[in-house]
């Protein structure tokens, strides 16, 4: 994990990437927020931590995931098309890479006990495996509805020990969960960390989780040398819900102009539906969870309800970092519909035996749109496994 400190992309000192990003927070959370401002990046590139990360991600994630080439899905679209296989870490995503650095940051605080918000589930399933796999207390906060929706996360959970509290105010979904935590935070501020699951939320949690998932964009470089004789690609493309697995695909290429990025938002049921996660097209600068970013929101500041047939981008905003790359237009940024997505996951399936999670399907689904000559050398994050998602898939696509 290198550090590219000098990046017109990266965070600066206090915390913005261009005019986003920073800490919007009350101030009962200040003394949370100054510990770790203050000690993150000393604690991460400790060689110490540095080792015991890589062993963690090689021998208990699996890592390197590999770099397939997708042979019969590169003859279809005409192009050499790579699928960097995160749906293969254990747990079947890429949120395990930011849960193992997140707690393993909260053990060298002095920490004794984990707090997160989940709103599928996914993210409380990887961070209540790492404090499993590290024997610390761990407590999910989860909307009620989200709870009834979600039943086999909320189940994984509790097998692997985690307490998981029913946040019963407002709309019961994710938003709310997230007060919740915060809240318990601001009460427990010498034992508890608090890990975040995305590039969201206030600095330096989103420069924190980039940090943690580049492993994605340095394994990739690397995988790539050793096939094609060069390091960079035509095209990286990864979908974005809060934009962590983009965040790490992108993130040692950001200063490669070379390299085209490109972000696939959910339109949901389309983007002027009324039902769409496509942040970009409909949304606005804005504070959330205490950061300044692009969010949905109404004319008087209320943060739109999002939608999209897959939990994981089902989210009203992006990450800063996100927000600065397509002000800058940095990287292209797509709005694949719930329809788009369910047959590019088909797709995939049937003709390389992968069944992705709806996700990462949005960032497959990008490929139609691509005219291409027979020589690009594109990636697509494969952020998740599908099996989550089956009976969606059987539903919608009448399976
Ligand atoms: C949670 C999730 C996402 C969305 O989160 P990002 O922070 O945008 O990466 C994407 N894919 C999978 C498989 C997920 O579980």
């Amino acid at each position: 994990m290198e550090l590219i400190e000098k990046s017109a992309f990266a965070v600066n000192e206090q915390g913005y990437y261009g005019s986003f990003g920073g800490a919007y927070i009350p101030e009962m959370l200040y003394p949370n927020a100054e510990e770790l401002k203050e000690n993150y990046l000393k604690i991460i590139y400790d060689p110490k931590f540095q080792e015991e990360f890589h062993t963690l991600l090689r021998d208990y994630v699996g890592r390197p995931t590999p770099l397939y080439l997708a042979s019969r899905l590169s003859e279809k679209y005409n192009a050499q098309i790579y699928l960097k296989r995160e749906d293969l870490c254990h747990t079947g995503a890429h949120k395990v890479n930011n849960t193992i650095g997140q707690i393993l940051v909260a053990k060298r605080l002095g920490k004794k006990r984990i707090v997160a918000e989940t709103g599928a589930g996914q993210h409380g399933v990887a961070t209540a495996t790492v404090c499993a796999l590290m024997g610390m207390e761990c407590i999910v906060y989860m909307g009620e509805i989200d709870i009834q929706r979600q039943a086999p996360n909320v189940a994984r959970m509790k097998m692997l020990g985690a307490e998981v509290r029913a946040a019963t105010c407002g709309s019961k979904t994710l938003k709310d969960a997230t007060n919740e935590a915060m809240r318990h935070w601001i009460n427990n501020p010498v034992d508890t960390h608090y890990i975040i699951g995305s590039v969201v939320g206030f600095h330096p949690f989103p420069d924190m989780v980039a940090r943690f998932q580049s492993v994605i964009s340095e394994e990739i470089k690397k995988q790539l040398l050793e096939k094609i004789g060069r390091e960079n690609p035509d095209y990286v493309i990864a979908c974005v819900g809060g934009g962590s697995n983009a965040a790490g695909a992108f993130y040692h290429y950001l200063d490669e102009s070379d390299v085209k990025l490109v972000a696939a938002e959910a339109a949901g049921q389309g983007v002027n539906s009324g039902h769409s996660a496509a942040t970009t097209f409909l949304g606005k600068p804005g504070i959330l969870h205490g950061s300044r970013t692009i969010l949905m929101q109404t004319e008087d500041g209320q943060v739109t309800e999002p939608y999209s047939i897959s939990a994981g981008l089902d989210y009203p905003g992006i990450g800063p970092i996100h927000a600065h790359l397509f002000e800058t237009n940095r990287a292209i940024f797509a709005a694949i519909t719930d329809q788009e997505a369910l047959q590019a996951g088909l797709e995939l399936s049937r003709m390389e035996g992968i069944i992705p999670a709806l996700e990462s399907s949005h960032a497959l689904a990008y490929l139609k749109y691509m005219k291409n000559t027979g020589n690009e050398v594109i990636v697509v994050n494969l952020s998740g496994r599908g099996d989550k998602d089956l009976a969606t898939y059987s539903r919608e696509l009448g399976l």
